[in-house]
């Protein structure tokens, strides 16, 4: 590097004290970004696409710098190496992940939240902060359990008890919803000081049971794995249910699971019901699972990370209807509260349920303390609820309720589109505002409804080389982007590569839509695509 500023104690000074000139290379960014967010990411992110290995080039030196540098210069890199080659997630035509573009009031009030880089881990960091947080748990407590006004003043601000937790995302709330689970299970009993304090071993010895186990279906999110690792349940406990032709939960495979692991002295822990499935958006009949829940007498907890917001709509609620029986409720602010990424919530029906891991220290989170750390997971945490509470504020109930409505409307037009193409075929209906489909010109699917297992096998394969090239030359173009995944589907019963399309950006018009259709009519016609499609023609032809 040319341009080496000096490491003196003057420009640190300056690094901590001094703004950044107007002209300067960053502040010409943040003007840029302040005057127009969607305009500066066009322009920006670029199409020359790089691939992964060129970009990793420029990250690849472990040796920290030994000399400061300009900012200026810093800013440089940053533009070329890294905001070029990000991903535009805020284009319309970005309908293959959770992420959206945001409303415009998210980055100053962001920009805020880092200026004033409070810590809620405490109240001597956050002060009004953390009523804030508070607030904002307590409104998505009243989302979710829709208790009286009444029920709220003496839990909301109350030292002793929190409606839920703010975390960085659903990962982290499904966790510390099981964790609440488990250390309630095993809560301290006579002798028994609690699983908290002695173990998993003694906590199973003391109920004389070998060992704990978590049911879900086949749809769950990864984080429960996750969550069975940590807990010590292990993952072999995780039980993935096999799920119905809509990718619901079936309940006859949950209750020959329970008892299979009852025989095995398993105690169930808990059962989860997913509200808006990550890869499909499907939601278990969460009524029936209040019920068994109830019967094996364990924890229910219903994921909503996804589909927590359908709860605003009027029209959809219904969707939902069972997950005020939850005992928790897991809902990422960064999907469809149009957040930022980074907040996550869970709440708990029983505001005194997460005195279960409460924990305290001497220097902070003392005892009748109002610290929101006492009863979270993660230790320090930016003041995230601001834009949550923004969010809510601002947009408010009919505003979200808006925003999913258009999204399954949008969500079922792209179905019919693509159910009315003669060459793609629905695999997932979409029940909220996430669909997928495949590659399968019309005549093939209909080969497939007659065709033997095996044949039927080494078309679908072929299939799924088609639809992996597709996504991939897809993303590699640029223009428009959906993702894809694996699914077992009733249909086929076996595993196919699948298309997935996630409708949550308000700015994604049906002509959009159209145009990821056509593009990938036109992307079948290059590269290897046409060889396997003539592959697929001839398994067809052959009788
Ligand atoms: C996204 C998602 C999660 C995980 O949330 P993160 O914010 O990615 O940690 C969990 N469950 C469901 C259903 C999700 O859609």
């Amino acid at each position: 590097m040319p341009n080496k500023a000096r490491a003196t104690l003057e420009t640190l000074y300056r690094i901590f004290t001094v703004p950044e000139a107007p002209d300067s290379t960053l502040g010409l960014i943040d003007q840029a970004i302040s005057d127009d967010v969607t305009g500066f990411l066009q322009t920006h992110i670029v199409a020359i696409e790089r691939n992964l290995e060129e970009i990793e080039a420029s990250f690849a030196s472990c040796a920290i710098p030994e000399e400061p540098t300009y900012v200026s210069e810093y800013t440089e890199f940053v533009k070329a190496n890294l905001v070029a080659q990000s991903v535009h997630t805020a284009a319309p035509g970005f309908v293959g992940h959770m992420t959206s573009a945001l409303p415009y009031f998210m980055l100053p009030l962001a920009r805020l939240m880092t200026a004033l880089n409070q810590n809620l881990v405490k109240v001597e960091t956050s002060k009004a902060f953390t009523p804030m947080e508070r607030q904002v748990l307590g409104m998505i407590h009243h989302l979710v359990y829709r208790q009286p006004d009444a029920f709220y003043p003496p839990w909301i601000h109350n030292s002793q008890s929190a409606l839920g937790a703010f975390c960085s995302g659903g990962t982290i709330a499904n966790v510390t919803a099981l964790w609440v689970a488990r250390n309630r299970l095993f809560a301290p009993d006579g002798e028994f000081r609690g699983i908290a304090q002695e173990g998993l071993g003694r906590a199973l010895r003391h109920r004389g049971c070998d060992g704990i186990a978590v049911f879900v279906s086949e749809r769950g999110h990864y984080s429960f794995g996750k969550a069975a690792d940590l807990l010590g349940l292990g993952r072999d406990h995780l039980v993935k249910v096999r799920t119905d032709e809509n990718n619901r939960i079936d309940l006859r495979a949950l209750r020959a699971e329970c008892r299979r692991l009852r025989d095995e002295n398993i105690l169930p822990l808990a059962l989860v019901g997913i509200a808006g499935t990550t890869e499909t958006g499907n939601i278990d009949p969460l009524e029936a699972l209040a019920d068994l829940a109830a019967e094996f007498g364990c924890h229910f907890h219903v994921d909503a990370a996804w589909g927590g917001p359908t709860l605003f709509s009027d029209r959809h609620r219904s969707l939902l209807a069972g997950i005020e029986r939850a005992d928790s409720v897991t809902i990422d602010a960064h999907k469809q509260l149009y957040a930022p990424m980074g907040a996550g919530m869970v709440v708990f029906k029983d505001p005194t349920a997460v005195s279960a891991i409460e924990h305290h220290a001497n220097y902070i989170l003392r005892h009748g303390s109002k610290d929101l750390g006492s009863h979270t997971l993660e230790g320090s945490r930016p003041g995230m609820a601001l834009l949550v509470h923004a969010g809510l504020s601002i947009i408010g109930r009919k505003g979200y309720e808006l925003l999913i409505d258009l999204g399954i409307e949008r969500a079922r037009t792209f179905a019919t589109m693509i159910r009315q193409h003669p060459d793609f075929e629905l695999t997932s209906e979409p029940e909220l505002n996430i669909l997928t489909y495949r590659y399968c010109p019309r005549a093939v699917q209909q080969t497939l409804t007659e065709a033997p297992t095996d044949q039927a096998a080494a078309i679908n394969a072929l299939l799924d080389q088609v639809c992996q090239l597709l996504q991939k030359y897809q993303r590699e173009a640029g223009k428009t982007f959906v993702s894809r995944t694996r699914l077992r589907t009733a249909r086929y019963g076996e595993e196919i590569t699948v298309l997935r399309s996630v409708l949550a950006n308000p700015l994604t018009t049906d002509a959009i839509l159209t145009s990821v259709l056509t593009e990938q009519c036109e992307i079948v016609q290059q590269q290897e695509i046409p060889a396997l499609l003539q592959q697929v023609e001839a398994l067809c032809n052959f009788r």
